[in-house]
């Protein structure tokens, strides 16, 4: 199957990104992306079917890995296979690092993100659990472009699976 029609655009940054997301924000109908790795086939199978696409990966402002005031930040368009090999990342947060490599493929890796796998919340996902474990927060622009902080797995409730016998 193809994916239905949509719109694409490449955002410049988060702020341009929050703006186009706000702008064309009912639900379902824009999104955010990131690697690719879920959304694509989601769109493939006409699971999703958003009018329009922001793709955040040429954001340079989402691209750091960096720590300050004892933090690590972890921006919403570095790849799994970045932060598994991030040394900044290894000196701050072993866990992070060694739990990535048990994320999927090198393939997969390659092109999805750290925060896409946070946003996913699958309830089999590692990065949700690391990100409790370490107590993370996920930083999000409100609907005025501000910063605020959530914990990550709030943001989405894994869907229901129905019980089978
Ligand atoms: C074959 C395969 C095996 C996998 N195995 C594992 C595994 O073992 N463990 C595991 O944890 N994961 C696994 N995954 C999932 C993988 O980690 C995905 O990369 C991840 O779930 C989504 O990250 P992404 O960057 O590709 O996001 P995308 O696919 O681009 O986006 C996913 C969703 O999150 C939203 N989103 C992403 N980033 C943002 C953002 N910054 N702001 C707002 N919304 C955002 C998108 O709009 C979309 O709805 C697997 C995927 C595949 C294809």
């Amino acid at each position: 199957m193809k994916p239905a029609r949509f719109r694409y655009y490449r955002a410049r940054d988060a702020r341009d990104a929050a703006e186009k997301l706000r702008v064309h924000g009912r639900p379902g109908k824009a999104c955010a992306l990131a690697g690719g790795q879920s959304l694509v086939p989601a769109l493939a199978a006409r699971e999703q079917r958003p009018d329009l696409i922001v793709d955040i990966m040429g954001c340079a402002d989402l691209r750091d890995i960096s720590v300050s005031d004892s933090r690590l930040r972890i921006g919403a368009a570095c790849r799994q296979f970045e932060g598994e090999a991030s040394r900044t990342v290894m000196d701050a947060c072993p866990l992070i690092a060694d739990a990535l490599r048990w994320v999927a493929v090198p393939q997969v890796r390659s092109r999805g993100t750290v925060v896409g796998s946070l946003i996913q919340a699958n309830p089999g996902g590692e990065m949700p659990v690391v990100a409790r474990t370490l107590d993370a927060d996920l930083v999000v622009l409100d609907e005025g472009g501000e910063p605020r902080s959530e914990p990550p797995v709030s943001m989405r409730q894994p869907r229901a699976q129905p019980c089978r016998r």
